[in-house]
Parts: structure tokens; sequence; C-alpha cells
């Protein structure tokens, strides 16, 4: 089963990069996009994102084979419904969200007589909306499809098959178990960044303009990630809250053991435990997740 026609619904950085990865890497399939944003519609035809740019949802969906939700999880169960007067039987539906279990049962409700394989492609940057797009966003990064209990084995091979197809590596997992693996790899890594940069930003000792001017000491890397999209995030911890408190639990533990370890000035618990996230960083380098250049390969 190969997809020809691919409707996306959502049109910011993973739609847009959808589209633009399926224009250069998949060009006989007709792309068909929707957002409900009338400015990101005006901005996705002038960028010339897809054949097709509908106002509606429902009539984007018409007569695609696949329809990718690519929306706020928040915004899936409602992105389901609009498509659902539009959808040809036998269509298959995904989604790219961050979190799965919950989307999951929201798309599997909202669409009850069509097939849904949801997946989580894992890549993405700080920044936004259709501009911030790239074709290439997904070569060599994973895509997690998590497809239910009794999703028909061709339908996930047909998702996976499109995702290897945008450069992706693709793996298969349950949604709970997706939702606990990021939880402790995405959503906890943004959890701590977003409080690390409001508290630097709050602390009245330290001026703000000197927390800016010194933030090449570890506080700049960490506003990267703090600047990730606020309604997303704010979605992603809500759609995610146990896996997320479960995870936090276990951080807030292992703080207070590194706390302990500098009050009592026990050196060889800080180097140890240095020492073992210091071989993490040079694993994830061997496996192709990040770049060997020092600093992030920025240019001083
Ligand atoms: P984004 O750049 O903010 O784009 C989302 C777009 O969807 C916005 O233009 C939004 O319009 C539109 N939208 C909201 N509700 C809609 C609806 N019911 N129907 C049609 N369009 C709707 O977000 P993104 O970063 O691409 O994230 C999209 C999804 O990908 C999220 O589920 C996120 O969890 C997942 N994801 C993100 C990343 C990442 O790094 N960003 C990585 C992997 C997966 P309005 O602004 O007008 O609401």
């Amino acid at each position: 089963m190969a997809f020809q026609r691919v409707a996306i619904v959502g049109l910011g950085l993973i739609g847009s990069s959808i589209a633009r990865a399926v224009g250069e890497r998949l060009p006989h399939v007709a792309v068909t996009g929707h957002d409900a944003s009338a400015e990101v519609r005006t901005l996705a035809r002038e960028l010339g994102l897809c054949d097709t740019i509908a106002d509606d949802a429902a009539a984007a969906a018409v007569d695609a084979d696949l329809v990718i939700l690519a929306v706020p999880v928040g915004r899936m169960a409602d992105a389901a419904a609009s498509i659902a007067p539009g959808l040809k039987a036998g269509a298959i539906i995904s989604d790219v969200g961050s979190s799965k279990a919950g989307v999951a049962d929201a798309l599997a409700k909202a669409l009850p007589d069509h097939i849904v394989i949801p997946a989580h492609p894992v890549a993405g940057t700080e920044n936004s909306g259709p501009a911030a797009g790239f074709a290439t966003l997904f070569d060599s990064r994973w895509c997690i499809v998590t497809p239910g209990a009794g999703a028909p084995g061709e339908a996930v091979a047909a998702v996976t098959g499109f995702w290897q197809a945008l450069g992706a590596r693709v793996e298969t997992m349950d949604a709970a178990h997706h939702d606990m693996v990021l939880a402790v790899t995405s959503h906890l890594p943004h959890l701590i960044a977003y409080t690390i940069v409001g508290t630097a930003s709050e602390l009245e000792e330290v001026t703000e303009s000197e927390v800016i001017k010194y933030s090449a000491g570890g506080f700049r890397d960490f506003t990267r990630i703090a600047a990730s999209d606020p309604v997303m995030w704010r979605d992603v911890f809500l759609a995610n809250k146990e896996a997320v408190l479960a995870t936090l639990q276990r951080f807030n533990e292992d703080l207070t053991a590194l706390q302990q370890a500098i009050r009592r000035g026990d050196g060889a618990k800080l180097e140890d435990w240095f020492t073992r996230t210091r071989a993490i960083r040079r694993s994830i380098i061997e496996q192709g997740q990040d770049d060997a250049a020092p600093d992030f390969g920025r240019k001083h």
C-alpha cells in the first residue's frame, strides 16, 4: 500500500516540514494542506508548501489516502472531528503528537470507523509556524509509530514506509511505553529548561542583564529549549501528566542526592555522576543523534 494523496492538517513547523519533505522525496504524491489559521493558509500558499491549500479541513481530507494531523496535542480531537465529513472509506489517519496514549484515544473516539495509526517524529526545533519548517527535518531522526491492538499490519507498514521515505528511522512501540520514554528524553528536559530560565530571570540578586551577558556559562543552552512553543508544550504536559509526574519524582530524588553530595563535600559522588553523564553525551554522538563539534558547532 503506497499513498498517492496525502492531506496535512496543521501547517506549522512539523506539518510544513512534512509537506516540504513529501515535495522533495515523494514528488508523485499529491499534497493537500489545511490550517485553522487564515494567516497560516495565506503564508502556506505563498511558500508553495502543498499542491492545494483548502480553507476547510474536510475539503482537505477529501480523496486523501493518508491524513496527518499536525496540530497541538490538545487540538487533535477537534481536528479529527473536522476532517471526518471528508474522509473516504479506507483512508488512514495519523498524527505527529508528542504524547501518544491520550491522542490515540481521542482519535479513536472521533473516528470510530477509520484506521488510525498514531506516530511521533522525534524531530523538531524551538521554532514554530510554516516558515520554520524544512524538508530535511526528519533525516536520520526516529519516528515512533504506536499502532493500537488490532491495527491492520498493512496500514502500519504503509505509515512506516511513508516516514522512511521522508528520511526517518522508524520504531514501533506501545503508546504508554512511548509516553514514559518521551517523558524522560523530552518532556522532563523541557520542564527543567522552562524552570531554570524562569528562575534565573527572577533571581533578585542577579540582574537580568547579567544573566544574559554571562549566559554562555551554561544558561544559554537551556534557553534554546525554553524558547519552544508555549501552546504545544502546555498541551504535552497536560496530556502526558502521569508519566511526567512519575519522571519528575525520580528527578527530584536524584537532585536531592546531588544536593546532599555538595553539602557533604562528597566529591567522589559528584565526579562519578558527571562521568556517567559525559558518557551519555558521547553515546548520543556515536549513534548519530548529534554532532561531535564542540559547543554544538557554534562559531566563536
Ligand atoms: P505549530 O508550529 O504551532 O503549528 C501548529 C499549527 O496547527 C498552527 O498553525 C495552528 O494554528 C494549527 N492548528 C491548531 N488547531 C488546529 C485545528 N483544529 N485544525 C487545523 N489547524 C490547527 O506546531 P508544531 O511544532 O508543528 O507542532 C504540531 C504537533 O507536532 C504537536 O502535536 C506537537 O506535539 C508535535 N511535535 C512537535 C515537535 C516540535 O519540536 N515542535 C516535534 C515533534 C512533534 P493556530 O496557531 O491558529 O492555533
